[in-house]
């Protein structure tokens, strides 16, 4: 991949990052599924920048919403003032998300982060029901702050907090004690045990298809589950869809295939449209409890992912995108059982739906194909608390040309791995 120009990084940025770790080069242009660093290397991305680039790289309608909006000085930056810019985007995201799918929720903008959103959603859970504790499942991820990090199941993150987080109970997600054991009954059989001291939890907060917990999916009927005993122990449901939501699992939000409907739902990530920071907590209308400046922050009025978010919604206009999804889903999986069949000898294991598919490998294994695809240029991150799954999750605007690229330096990945 030619020479490294990443001295000033190494110098003056913190020990903190990571990617740069992964991707060491200096990229410098993107459009759609493509980046190129400064040496000119081009790049397939099969990361879509964690979730918030579905869209892919500066898309051409947002990019010149964007330009238009900037040259006549449209406000930029408003804390929760009214804007134009806000309104439409209220009114669009009603009419062309909410209203068709019969959802009536309240729009709150937490803070530019996913994590935002998770905070917003847990203080307001408690809020309402006066509890204390919020239940989260094995392998969770719901982002670094201290709120977030406490119903985050993954001990490598939640060590950099230090010492132990209070006010979560972890509980086993679908799947993660085997076939045999209903974890659902397993649950609820703690939530009756008031003999031995349990107090009953706010909220249970659930991704429906865990994304950095190594793409583990739940199955409907288990959300189901969730969601009926919320209901009969006075518990709200969280769905933290900041990374599966926006078409990631090939529906706007990720729990419509469950038919279930949360009583909050966080999103993040590509609702701005354009990879610019946004989030939005949407909760049901009896639960908007909180007194203006109860839970507030500067940058929750950022009009430019206004602008963006909005263009995006016109992908949801029409059936069409989702249509789209399931066809490149298809082929995803068709791939990765292909490829996993023709390398037996690297006990490949298929997870995901939608365009947030991987490959579980044995430990070390999925962070070599991580390297050894940079280097074929091609960007995939890996995902799992031990890093065993390799993850594709293009933007979900990638063609079918760009998917079979991809998938073909995969597979050569995997060759090479074998050798
Ligand atoms: N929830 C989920 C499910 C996520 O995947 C992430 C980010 N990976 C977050 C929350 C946190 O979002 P952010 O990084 O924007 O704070």
């Amino acid at each position: 991949n030619g020479t490294r120009d990443l001295q000033l990084f190494e110098v003056l940025e913190s020990e903190v990052r990571s990617y740069c770790r992964s991707f060491p080069t200096k990229f410098q242009k993107a459009t759609g599924y493509q980046l190129w660093d400064s040496n000119g290397n081009g790049y397939i991305d099969f990361f879509a920048g964690a979730g918030a680039l579905n869209y892919g790289h500066n898309e051409p309608q947002m990019k010149q919403k964007l330009i238009d909006y900037i040259m006549r000085d449209g406000v930029a930056h408003s804390l929760d003032m009214a804007t134009e810019a806000k309104e439409r985007f209220l009114s669009e995201f009603n009419e062309i998300i909410l209203k068709p799918r019969n959802m009536t929720y309240k729009v709150m903008f937490p803070g530019p982060t996913g994590t935002n959103a998770v905070e917003s959603a847990l203080k307001l859970a408690r809020k309402v029901t006066g509890r204390q504790t919020v239940m989260s499942f094995t392998n969770a991820f719901h982002g670094m702050t201290l709120g977030a990090l406490a119903v985050t199941g993954n001990k490598f993150k939640r060590a950099g907090a230090g010492v132990p987080l209070n006010h979560s109970i972890s509980m086993p997600y679908d799947g993660y004690m085997g076939k045999e054991i209903d974890t659902l009954k397993f649950i609820e059989n703690y939530l009756q045990d008031s003999g031995s001291g349990v107090s009953l939890p706010a909220a249970i907060i659930v991704e429906t298809v865990q994304g950095e917990g190594g793409i583990n999916v739940a199955s409907s009927e288990w959300l189901k589950g969730l969601e009926r005993l919320c209901k009969a122990y006075g518990m709200l449901l969280i769905v933290d869809d900041v990374q599966m939501g926006c078409g990631r699992t090939g529906t706007f939000f990720s729990f419509e295939r469950s038919g279930i409907q949360p009583d909050i739902i966080c999103m993040s990530k590509s609702i701005g449209g354009y990879g610019l920071p946004m989030a939005i907590t949407l909760m049901k209308p009896e639960h908007d409890q909180w007194s203006p400046g109860e839970h507030n922050g500067t940058f929750r009025g950022n009009n430019l992912a206004f602008i963006t978010a909005t263009e995006a919604l016109r992908y949801w206009k029409t059936s069409q995108f989702a249509a789209d999804i399931a066809v490149k889903a298809d082929k995803v999986k068709r791939s990765l059982q292909r490829i996993i069949s023709n390398y037996p000898e690297l006990n490949g294991e298929h997870r995901g739906l939608g365009l947030m598919q991987g490959i579980a490998l044995e430990e070390g294994v999925a962070e070599q194909i991580s390297q050894l695809a940079f280097e074929k240029g091609l960007i995939m991150e890996t995902s799992g608390t031990n890093s065993e799954v390799i993850k594709v999750m293009p933007p979900l605007t990638i063609d079918m040309e760009g998917l079979e690229t991809g998938l073909q330096l995969l597979e050569q990945c995997m060759n090479d791995i074998k050798l």
